[in-house]
């Protein structure tokens, strides 16, 4: 018999819904886009389509293993949880690090949070959205004073213009791509301007695009935020009322403004930049999405100001069809921020720079050990392993040697950690394969626990089928080793349903105008029962007593999360790439994701159909630097960069940059 269980996708962070028909004898799953579902009205790309050919047994972990041997989930569990209490006893509580990612569910990350800062008494948790939008969250915090998405998805649909900057949204948020794509055609007057170095399939849909030199995005949005002052066109009204700090950013921003110094930082022709100077100017509606060109960079929280500064400046925030819009990266990236999975975030949106934040959480968490500072940062943390400071690490659900910049550096750091935790869903990785402990982790269709997308939509992830082997949920795994910690009442957790009560009251806890204003509220859900829960349907937070089911956007009117409650331009000045062309590498290397493949492929491989669209890792090279180089069409090139070395097949196109 075959039942049909709403869920969402497990990959990017457009979070779609999901329609799972399941046959339980079979282990079998038909997956069709759930029609209901804000987020993609039954759309879904072609990795989510075929998420039914990843949900087979033959790549699984399905015994805990100590080193290379199974065991038990007692021993196992027992095993870890007294290294990590050896390891603090002998070296200090800094010497040990939780390193997470966003395909935890949100419950997942809040037990690993709380028992990391909470009760360990540190705050080395850090996660893989670390490398895909900590730069939006911290432009968020200076521009807004709060990690808030102004925004929502619907608001394509209401847009006059579409900026995108850094993102090749046709390959890594499909589902978004084609919501434009639909909105462009219903709507001829919508233009989309897409700004990004490289030519790629987003460009289809492109009215204009601007292959800016890379890293100049800076010069780029000061110019525009020059350019609205100084014709005029800003919103003196909003500007006044609800900002501070206009003052020194437009300075700094008209200091660099000049056509032919921005024509020759950006390597764009002067036309296409004032064309899109005035249309962006004479365009009320006009929405900015960025990703990952502008958040994985040295000047990223930059760039993400430079562009809020435009809006603020024309007060075209948080109303229909305008904002700035972060797209996320992962499906769990905003559920992650909203835990405080971030290694300098505290928890539910409150900080360690607040005391009084501390003192808050400590108080809910019912603690005296809570961690008081920030902890190392993704590339930090494994620094910290590589040298020694950290001694006992556990991963989670990520593949870091795979991922993480400099991954060579990251192996040769766990081999050499006396203690390395993995749990996973795949047994084979190369992150696996340097693991002490191996604990199985359930699989995305076994998960069950919640989910926010990039529109700060909380959807449920429902389980389809019985756990594979002796896989369990990682918020079972990660209270079991509290527990064996020492930390038994405070992660005596019975079910997911009981810790996202638990996130939910913690989020509304002391969250006043008296004792601070938090953005981040869904208390309105704190008192949810087990039936309710399951039942959840796709929500946008705030979820509270004075919105009930939800709002969609934040700043229309102000009401920023500053101390003033006044948004806070930003004064950029732009700085040249850290990494600029040189006599010994003279070309720029720019990475990209492919549309049909996730992360490191340990699980988007397994489906068939995926590994037919790029069979092989490649390079892209102007034909101009292709003769310059000796590379033909086909041909392998060796790639050395400061980081490393490695070969890929070489497509000659004119849609890269010439050098
Ligand atoms: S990968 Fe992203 S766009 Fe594609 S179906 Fe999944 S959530 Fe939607």
């Amino acid at each position: 018999m075959t039942v049909t269980i709403k869920t969402t996708c497990p990959y990017c962070g457009v979070g779609c819904g999901v329609n799972a028909t399941v046959d339980d004898v079979t282990r079998t799953v038909k997956i069709q886009g759930d029609k209901a579902h804000p987020a993609n009205y039954g759309r879904l790309c072609s990795k989510g389509s075929a998420l039914g050919e990843t949900v087979g047994l033959a790549e699984r972990l399905l015994t805990p293993k100590a080193y290379g041997q199974d065991t038990d989930w007692d021993t196992a569990l027992s095993l870890v949880a007294r290294t990590f209490n050896d390891t603090i006893k002998r070296y200090g509580k800094h010497s040990v690090a939780i390193y997470g990612s966003g395909q935890l569910l949100t419950e997942d990350y809040y037990v690993a949070n709380k028992l990391m800062k909470g009760f360990i008494g540190n705050a080395n948790l850090d996660t893989n959205s670390r490398l895909c939008m900590s730069s939006s969250v911290a432009g968020h915090k200076r521009a807004f004073g709060s990690d808030t998405v102004p925004g929502c998805y619907e608001d394509f649909e209401y847009a006059d213009m579409i900026v995108l900057i850094g993102s090749n949204t046709a390959w890594c948020h499909p589902v978004s791509f084609q919501r434009i794509r639909a909105a462009k055609e219903a709507n001829p007057n919508l233009k989309v301007v897409v700004i990004d170095p490289r030519r790629t399939a987003t460009c289809d849909i492109a009215d204009l695009h601007l292959p800016l030199a890379s890293g100049s995005d800076t010069v780029l949005f000061n110019g525009l935020f020059a350019f609205l002052e100084v014709n005029g066109l800003l919103n003196h009204g909003y500007i006044a009322e609800h900002t501070e700090g206009f003052s020194g950013a437009i300075t700094t921003a008209k200091a660099h403004a000049d056509l032919m110094h921005i024509s020759e930082r950006c390597l764009l022709n002067p036309d296409d930049i004032i064309l899109f100077y005035r249309w962006f100017a004479h365009t009320e509606k006009v929405m900015s999405l960025y990703s990952q060109g502008v958040n994985q960079s040295t000047a990223g929280t930059d760039k993400v100001n430079a562009i809020i500064n435009c809006h603020l400046a024309t007060g075209r925030i948080g109303k229909p069809g305008m904002g700035p819009f972060s797209l996320t990266g992962q499906p769990n990236a905003m559920g992650g921020r909203e835990v405080g999975g971030l290694a300098h975030q505290l928890a539910a949106h409150m900080d360690f720079s607040n005391k009084e934040d501390v003192e808050r959480v400590a108080r809910f968490w019912q603690t005296d050990s809570i961690a008081d500072a920030g902890g190392l940062p993704a590339v930090s943390l494994f620094d910290a392993v590589y040298d020694g400071s950290v001694k006992a690490v556990w991963i989670m659900g990520t593949n870091p040697v795979v991922s993480l910049p400099n991954a060579d550096k990251v192996k040769q750091a766990l081999k050499h950690c006396p203690f390395v935790v993995v749990s996973d869903c795949i047994a084979q990785t190369d992150t696996t394969a340097l693991a002490h402990v191996l604990l199985p982790a359930q699989g995305w269709s076994e998960k069950n626990g919640t989910v926010t997308n990039s529109e700060r939509r909380i959807s449920r992830q429902r389980s389809l089928f019985k756990p594979a082997g002796q896989a369990k949920p990682d918020w079972w795994i990660m209270a079991q080793v509290a527990q064996r910690m020492g930390y038994k009442d405070a992660f005596n957790y019975q079910s997911a349903a009981q810790i996202f009560r638990e996130h939910a009251a913690l989020s509304g806890f002391e969250n006043n105008r008296e004792q601070g204003l938090r953005d981040f509220d869904i208390s309105g859900l704190a008192t949810l029962n087990d039936v309710d829960y399951d039942a959840l349907t796709p929500m946008q937070w705030p979820i509270n007593a004075d919105n009930p089911t939800g709002k969609a956007r934040f700043f229309a009117d102000g009401g920023y999360y500053t101390a003033s409650g006044k948004a806070q331009f930003i004064a950029i000045k732009p700085t040249a790439p850290i990494h600029s062309p040189s006599n010994d590498y003279p070309l720029i290397l720019n990475t990209g994701r492919i549309r049909d493949q996730w992360h490191t492929m340990t699980r988007t491989a397994l489906a068939a159909k995926l590994n037919q669209h790029k069979p092989e890792p490649f390079v892209e090279v102007h034909p101009n630097d292709g003769q310059r180089y000796g590379l033909v069409e086909q041909g392998l090139a060796k790639l050395t960069t400061t980081w490393g070395s490695m070969y890929a097949r070489v497509h000659i196109t004119s849609t890269q940059k010439n050098r």
